[in-house]
């Protein structure tokens, strides 16, 4: 696709996540503030279908990976020990002339890209965000809305290992916001100053890290192909020397090929033993592990997989957009994988009379109890199909007069809009059949 036309389907996703309810800028009614958006009701069932499918994957279908939910506020000795007091820092430039500021690996030359101005040297910016516990407004409560959810499992590694009894190698999830003062966050929803993420640390003994490492890199690749992402627009980047984040030995992006071009969507990171031993010097605390087999003591190495859940959000609709001309009129559709879609079906009477409406609030009421489905009886019935179209709703069912003599209704696939009739008793299971969540246990 050509810039122009990319820079034109990030608008219409902006515009069709405002008008049809997936997400909307925060405050909007005073004026908005820069880079913070709200999901609406759409944006929230998407939003909840990823995390789901990203929480079945990593926890429910595996033995070896427990989940947690640790608070967002931490002790403030936690980002002393992590090194992010003095390591989560950005390199920062102003512009002399319009004091735009700017992320200086992202600018190109030592002009302002906005005004042409000068720029001031590079300094270091911390990207985390300070407030304070409790009234009084001193240094010595001040606390930081964290920057990453891995830090609140390293804390917990011990309280998890022991009630679940796993042993090495094992894992721990979780699923939370993170917050970061982002120099420059932009493009939608891909970076925010708060977002959440989708995080998995194992741990693994020490010498077997790099063997773990390429197993989460291939399942996780993986994980995007049954989200449904297109393969083609997915590849690994490896991490340079340069681009290495103080705690990892090894450092490869799961990338994505935006509208704006190819960027991370996830990392896995070699974090080796760095974080523990830092609590282990901070807290005073021993967190090695125990090996009763071999009975050693030591302190695991963590194989790191960290994914955003809003930009995976955005990867969703970016791949699923798709436009096509059907007799003269533009259909614009989301191609999601049935699975993540918030409404799984729509149900329609044909007619709004002769108890078409009532068969089918029957279907609707029925199916509701299993799966999020939506009733529409307004507009004729093409303009019908083309609203679902539009917000990724893989069936449409219609009630018709057959309906009311046969018991069978007809259902639309959206991607093909081919029709076949099934009997109404068997909806429920066809339903089950086409949005079952991909990949068996493990696979
Ligand atoms: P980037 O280079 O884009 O700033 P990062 O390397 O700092 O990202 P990580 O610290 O590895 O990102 O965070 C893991 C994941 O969390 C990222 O792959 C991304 O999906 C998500 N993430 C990080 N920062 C943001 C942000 N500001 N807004 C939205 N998602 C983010």
């Amino acid at each position: 696709m050509k810039k122009n036309q990319n820079d034109n389907l990030m608008d219409k996703l902006v515009s069709l996540c405002k008008r049809r309810g997936f997400i909307f800028q925060s405050s909007e009614i005073y004026g908005g503030i820069n880079s913070c958006w709200d999901y609406g009701p759409l944006g929230v069932e998407l939003k909840k279908n990823i995390k789901e499918f990203w929480w079945k994957h990593m926890v429910v279908w595996r033995e070896d990976i427990e989940g947690l939910d640790a608070s967002i506020l931490m002790h403030p000795k936690v980002w002393e020990a992590s090194g992010h007091i003095e390591g989560f820092t950005d390199p920062l430039v102003d512009c002399k002339q319009c004091k735009q500021r700017f992320r200086a690996d992202m600018v190109k030359s030592d002009r302002c890209p906005s005004c042409g101005g000068e720029l001031t040297e590079a300094r270091q910016f911390n990207l985390m965000f300070k407030t304070h516990m409790g009234p009084v407004e001193e240094d010595a409560n001040v606390v930081f809305l964290r920057p990453e959810t891995a830090q609140g499992i390293y804390v917990n590694f011990l309280n998890v290992q022991k009630p679940s009894r796993q042993k090495i190698p094992f894992g721990i999830a979780q699923i939370g916001k993170a917050f970061r003062n982002e120099i420059t966050p932009g493009n939608f929803i891909f970076r925010t100053r708060e977002f959440e993420q989708m995080e998995m640390q194992y741990f693994v003994k020490p010498e077997e890290d790099e063997k773990w490492f390429e197993y989460w890199k291939e399942k996780r690749m993986a994980w995007y192909s049954y989200l449904g992402i297109t393969k083609e627009k997915l590849r690994f980047h490896r991490h340079g020397k340069d681009e290495l984040a103080h705690y990892a030995k090894a450092a490869f992006d799961i990338e994505y090929e935006f509208p704006f071009g190819w960027h991370e969507l996830e990392g896995i990171h070699n974090r080796t033993d760095f974080d523990l031993q830092h609590h282990i010097k901070y807290s005073g605390k021993d967190l090695s592990y125990f090996e009763e087999q071999t009975h050693r003591r030591f302190v695991p190495y963590i194989i790191e997989t960290s994914a955003g859940v809003d930009r995976t959000l955005l990867t969703c609709l970016t791949d699923a957009y798709s436009e096509e001309e059907v007799k003269g009129d533009k259909r614009v559709f989301l191609k999601f994988s049935p699975h993540i879609a918030p409404i799984k079906a729509a149900i329609f009477p044909l007619v709004k009379r002769d108890g078409m409406p009532e068969l089918a609030r029957k279907i609707v009421n029925e199916l509701r109890r299993k799966t999020n489905v939506f009733y529409d009886e307004s507009g004729a019935i093409g303009r019908r199909y083309r609203r679902q179209d539009e917000i990724g709703t893989p069936f449409c069912i219609t009630v018709d007069s057959q309906s009311l003599e046969d018991r069978t209704v007809t259902v639309r696939e959206r991607d093909t809009m081919n029709q076949e009739r099934i009997a109404i008793t068997k909806l429920s299971a066809y339903l089950d059949e086409k949005i079952e969540v991909p990949l068996a246990k493990n696979g």
